[in-house]
């Protein structure tokens, strides 16, 4: 069993949790009852934790998290050449070339 994450809410854990395990990671969501006793612990120590099973998927399960952070990390723009909407970190327009970020 490894950690591979931390997240900041439990439907958050569910997601990665979910997203893991369709790539054939067994998981666990740890810390899940946590919250209930939050004024008892450190705020950390009351975030739902995801863990993996096989050590040896901890790169791969690492690559599946910066993967969907990246993905999440925007809800897109516009392009303003062709309107075309982009995901938030990309730099020119997968559409058109046009350069995004203004
Ligand atoms: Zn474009």
């Amino acid at each position: 069993m490894r950690r591979v994450h931390i997240a900041p809410t439990l439907l958050d854990a569910q997601l990665i949790s979910d997203t893991l395990a369709s790539l054939g990671i067994p998981n666990h969501i740890l810390n899940v009852h946590a919250s209930g006793a939050l004024g008892d612990l450190p705020f950390m120590q009351a975030q739902p934790e995801i863990w993996i099973e096989d050590d040896a998927q901890t790169e791969r399960a690492r690559e599946a998290l910066l993967h969907m952070q990246t993905a999440s990390a925007s809800d897109g723009a516009p392009c303003p050449r062709c309107g075309e909407t982009n995901p938030g970190n990309f730099l020119s327009c997968w559409n058109c070339g046009g350069a995004l970020g203004g």
